[in-house]
């Protein structure tokens, strides 16, 4: 579910896969996955567009190995020494064999990084288009993603979607509230089956901009929320 708040352990679980990797294609219908960060420390730049609704995710870099002792200083590779392809190559051919053949895009669950073992669930992005830039002394992948919706097979936005694209909360007012909040729902301090809510449903003219009107729920209260409200 989206904005929810996830463990590491909890996150692997549900994808019912070890993330060691940030990108992780899986051929459709499974969805792929990307963990992205844009904390300062974060190996990649990753970024988002200001509504929150693009994603520009950085390829990622050859392993460290005994000739590649700075991978930084090497183009990211599309391929293995052994001729297959990496992360990065899957995802470029995801994207060529959709202008080729015109597939569908990859869909991908994005997860956002909030502190060390905490992540947060973006929602789904399609893979739309790559490119392959020259960045200092190199080249790196630039791929974007563009939160799933306006068209994944729909006939046109529902008006359930178009709410949903709304209520993208920035990383940034995650974190504050992530902090302010000390990771516990703010009903009763569990800290299992988190997600950021909105204080306000949007209904009634709620907004996401705010840290005032996001909070940390548990299941248990958002459901007890729910059923207050409706
Ligand atoms: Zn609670």
């Amino acid at each position: 579910m989206k904005d929810e708040i996830l463990t590491y352990t909890e996150m692997c679980g549900r994808e019912g896969m070890s993330l060691q990797r940030g990108m992780n294609f899986r051929s459709p219908p499974a969805h792929g996955i990307v963990l992205m960060s844009r904390r300062p420390n974060a190996p990649y730049e990753d970024e988002m567009s200001s509504d929150e609704t693009v994603l520009l995710y950085e390829g990622h870099d050859v392993n460290r190995t005994k000739d590649t002792p700075d991978p930084k200083s090497h183009d990211q590779p599309r391929f293995s020494i052994h001729g297959k392809p990496t992360e990065n190559g899957k995802f470029a051919d995801s994207v060529d064999n959709m202008k080729k053949r015109n597939t569908k895009p990859a869909i991908f669950r994005v997860y956002e990084k909030m502190q060390t073992g905490i992540w947060t669930d973006r929602g789904l992005f399609l893979l739309r288009d790559y490119e392959y830039p020259q960045k200092g002394i190199r080249r790196v992948f630039k791929f974007r993603l563009e939160q799933a919706g306006f068209d994944s097979g729909a006939p046109r936005a529902s008006a359930a979607f178009v709410h949903e694209v709304s209520r993208q909360i920035p990383s940034s007012v995650k974190q504050q509230v992530y902090k302010r909040d000390r990771g516990q729902c703010v009903q009763c301090g569990a800290t299992d089956q988190l997600h950021f809510d909105h204080d306000f449903p949007f209904s009634k003219g709620g907004t996401s901009i705010l840290p005032e009107n996001v909070r940390i729920l548990c299941a248990r209260h958002n459901l007890a929320k729910s059923a207050n409200i409706e």
